[in-house]
């Protein structure tokens, strides 16, 4: 019965829909002792998250019973933050009488790192550079399991459930096709509040940024964060490199505090990230050595947009100090078994100061789940949408392809996700990083709610 669940989830295509897009078949193949449900949701904005498990409290459900039947694991725990209530209360009722838990959650960043959550609902620490699987554990996204239960009911992963928020007329979470447009999602939240604005995605710390409406949604987009082109995030993320480390070589003042706040630090890992910017005043030799602190970084963003007072760019130093190790094949290894620093609990950023601090407080809205986005004329289906390798397109232009039907696949046996067609449609185009299909407005009349 296991395996028949790990190939119907391989067979879907469900990934990771938190943002890491790892192929969710792999972990359904794992044996461990508990599966955690990660609703906590902790980049500010977004919430799209809340809003299924406010409303398919069922589905997921279901999705975490059958992780837990596929890797044999005798604890289900679901992460919640306390602040949302009402979705705390849907599963409280859910699982009354049952084996699994719910967990409630502070309302700090980042909550939903696999590190902390693991830490918080067993009581165990990932060894350094390992993944919750050392530990007997699996970290799943709501959503994510949500997919899982349609997988098992044989229906592939052809939507996505996203928030658009910011300067929209309509801030709301919805189901949109894989492969539509952000200029369609724009339209759906109501249109932009005024003209000049780029577009966050997936996240106000770990997302990028993009002006480009005719970008599509894959199966990791958490949704848009759409600012004013002039906003104080978005002129700390257009940075290049360059600057950043002109202005880190010279400015930072060593006073430690990227590291102060650091979750990953407060965890007990060696990543240290004041130190990765002495990198930056050394030749390739001398960057060496402070290179090895940014090891166990895990990009959450933290020091570079909360907690250095220099406005400077610790964790971009921290992602070149990791491609540089890698580039030169040089490694490091923490000896020291983690112990949770005695401050970790003093520590914690509140989403309130965070939200203060990247002067967004004024977007925080809800974001309220809205059924049936229109039809998209046209998908633009990318074949690089989970970790691994891009999948291989298996059909040609011309053809006539109906909704959930497969389009592409990882080649051989490398690790990768199945795409299918979100709608049904006409392909149009055929290369190695998309497909497109122009949809047929007829089969898909009336939109398709998931
Ligand atoms: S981004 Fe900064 S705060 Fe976050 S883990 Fe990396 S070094 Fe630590
Ligand atoms: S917080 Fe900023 S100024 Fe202080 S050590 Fe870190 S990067 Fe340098």
């Amino acid at each position: 019965m296991s395996m028949q669940i790990a190939e119907k989830i391989k067979s879907s295509g469900v990934v990771g829909a938190g943002g890491g897009g790892f192929p969710t078949h792999i972990k359904a193949q794992s044996q461990v002792e508990c599966v955690l449900v990660n609703g906590a949701e902790c980049e500010p904005l977004i919430h799209k998250d809340v809003e299924l498990m406010t409303h398919r409290c069922a589905e997921i459900v279901d999705g975490l019973r059958l992780l837990m039947d596929a890797t044999g694991a005798t604890r289900g725990i679901v992460g919640i933050k306390k602040k949302n209530s009402r979705a705390v209360q849907i599963f409280r009722e859910a699982l009354a009488g049952s084996e699994l838990e719910v967990l409630e959650l502070g309302d700090f960043y980042p909550a939903g790192d696999e590190y902390e959550l693991v830490q918080l609902a067993t009581g165990r620490l990932i060894p350094p550079g390992g993944i919750p699987l050392d530990v007997g554990c699996v970290v799943s996204n709501v959503e994510t399991l949500f997919n899982v239960s349609r997988a098992a009911k044989s229906s592939p992963v052809t939507h996505k459930f996203v928030s658009v928020a910011g300067l929209v007329h309509e801030p709301k979470s919805f189901w949109v096709p894989i492969g539509t447009s952000y200029r369609d999602l724009i339209a759906f939240a109501g249109g932009t509040t005024q003209n000049n604005f780029v577009m966050l995605i997936s996240g106000v710390l770990m997302g990028g940024i993009t002006s480009d409406l005719d970008e599509v949604v894959t199966k990791t987009c958490a949704g848009l964060i759409v600012l004013p082109s002039d906003h104080y995030l978005v002129s700390r993320k257009n940075r290049s490199t360059e600057q950043m480390n002109r202005i880190g070589k010279s400015a930072c003042d060593q006073c430690t505090a990227c590291t102060e706040f650091c979750p990953r630090y407060l965890l007990g890992y060696d990543i240290q990230p004041h130190k990765v910017m002495r990198s930056l005043g050394f030749t390739t030799s001398g960057a060496d050595y402070w290179n090895k602190f940014a090891t166990y970084c895990c990009s959450c963003g933290l020091c570079t947009l909360y907690a250095c007072p220099e406005d400077l760019f610790p964790r971009e130093a921290c992602e070149q100090a990791k491609n540089t190790m890698r580039a030169t094949g040089n490694s490091y290894l923490q000896e020291k078994t983690p112990q949770v620093h005695s401050m970790k609990n003093y520590r914690r950023v509140p989403t309130k100061a965070l939200l203060r601090r990247l002067r967004i407080a004024k977007y925080e809205v809800p974001t309220p789940f809205v059924d049936g986005f229109p039809v998209p004329k046209e998908v633009r289906v990318l074949m690089q949408q989970h970790a691994g390798k891009p999948a291989i397109p298996g059909v040609s232009v011309g053809a006539a392809v109906q909704n959930c039907d497969l389009l592409a696949e990882p080649e051989g046996s490398s690790l990768g996700a199945r795409i299918h067609a979100p709608l049904s449609g006409k392909v149009s185009e055929v290369t190695k990083d998309h497909i497109c299909i122009i949809v047929d407005a007829v089969a898909e009349s009336g939109g398709k709610p998931v």
